[in-house]
């Protein structure tokens, strides 16, 4: 379908979209590494925020800095950014979460390469009236940070243009999630999976615009029939749209997922009636937590077993990043869970290059068979 094109466009070259959002909205491009990063705040100083996945397929210069043991993401970035394939940002925001972006954070404060840097300090426990305090005031801070950058004031009303904007995006990702539930054949899964890496790159005005279009011509057309596996997805973040296609080629389909690269980004209206910076608090101190948050002992277990039972799901595929330490400690837990609730797993390690390809299609298709 052409109305992918520009999703696939923006996650194949994002230098080029932040090219043409310099020249034509004159905005300065935020660089972020966590679905945590309050990109309401960031749009709505003036800045565009983008997501930064890793672009290279060797890492060498980064071996300098961080241990070989190190998330590959983070890795993969540093390296981008060491290589000057990352000069198109102005600044970089690092929110409190995962150690291996502390310590990525930690080295690009250092080595002073943006004109803009912050931490932004994300309680990890989020499910206390003192966390949610204490939110407001880190994210209070940030804007301020912004604010002093731009060396202008931010107001609550440009933040509420942004969380309406943001809002109107979630929730059409949030239907094609649904329709994609529904009707698993409807739309390929590395088509969805450009879908929401896109949103993370392009100027989100013509990305509303994009999403709003897509959704219309999806609702009008024939959905296939579907009898294969349902399955769901979950894990930090999935770079690899070719996953999606050795599960079709298995003969199962991702109907929800529990990935930063998914659902766990795109879910959460901000209340517009609500005082922005509030909102804002809200949203962040509620969605759906990732590993290096805490929102109560089962929270995460709980989640995932509801969005498996609501989507109807006959397996769940844990995506692990190689040395993402979170996400692995994590895993026997939420696999006991599933166990217990009868549901069967699979834990797939995302491979590094295309090589390992084979042998993850030759798993993923066991897996399916299986149940
Ligand atoms: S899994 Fe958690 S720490 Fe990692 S990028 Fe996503 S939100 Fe951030
Ligand atoms: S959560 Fe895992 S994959 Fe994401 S940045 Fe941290 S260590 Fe890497």
């Amino acid at each position: 379908m052409k109305e992918f094109k520009a999703f696939w466009d923006a996650v194949n070259d994002p230098s080029a979209v932040a090219a043409g959002i310099k020249s034509k909205a004159g905005k300065k491009i935020m660089g972020h590494v966590c679905s945590y990063a309050p990109e309401e705040l960031i749009h709505g100083a003036g800045f565009h925020p983008m997501r930064i996945f890793p672009g290279q397929a060797e890492v060498s210069l980064a071996d300098n800095h961080l241990q070989s043991y190190c998330c590959s993401l983070v890795r993969g970035i540093l390296e981008d950014c060491l290589a000057g394939n990352l000069d198109y940002l102005s600044g970089m925001v690092f929110p409190h979460t995962c150690d291996s972006i502390m310590r990525l954070s930690d080295i690009i404060r250092l080595k002073g390469q943006f004109e803009f840097f912050a931490d932004v300090l994300v309680p990890s426990k989020l499910d206390t009236a003192s966390a949610k305090a204490y939110l407001g005031q880190v994210l209070e801070r940030f804007r301020q940070d912004l604010e002093r950058a731009e060396d202008r004031e931010v107001t609550d009303r440009e933040i509420a243009a942004s969380i309406r904007l943001f809002n109107s995006i979630r929730k059409n990702l949030s239907r094609l999630f649904e329709l994609k539930s529904k009707h698993p054949g409807l739309i390929f899964g590395k088509d969805l999976y450009a879908v929401v890496r896109g949103a993370m790159i392009m100027d989100r005005n013509e990305l509303a615009r994009h999403l709003e279009r897509l959704v219309q011509k999806l609702e009008e057309k024939e959905p296939p029939p579907f009898a294969g596996r349902r399955l769901v997805l979950a894990g930090s973040a999935c770079t690899m749209p070719e996953i999606h296609s050795l599960i079709e080629q298995g003969g199962g389909a991702i109907v929800a997922d529990d990935l930063c690269t998914g659902q766990r980004w795109a879910d959460g209206q901000i209340d517009p009636d609500m005082p922005p910076m509030e909102g804002l608090v809200e949203r962040y101190a509620q969605r759906m937590v990732c590993p290096a948050k805490h929102a109560g002992i089962h929270a995460r277990g709980d989640r995932l077993l509801e969005i498996a039972k609501e989507h109807g799901a006959h397996g769940v595929i844990f995506l692990l990043v190689k040395f993402c330490d979170p996400h692995a400690f994590d895993l026997p837990y939420l696999k006991s869970v599933l166990d217990q609730a009868g549901i069967k797993s699979q834990v797939l390690e995302l491979p590094e290059h295309q090589q390992g390809m084979g042998q993850a299609a030759t798993r993923l298709e066991t897996f399916i068979q299986m149940i």
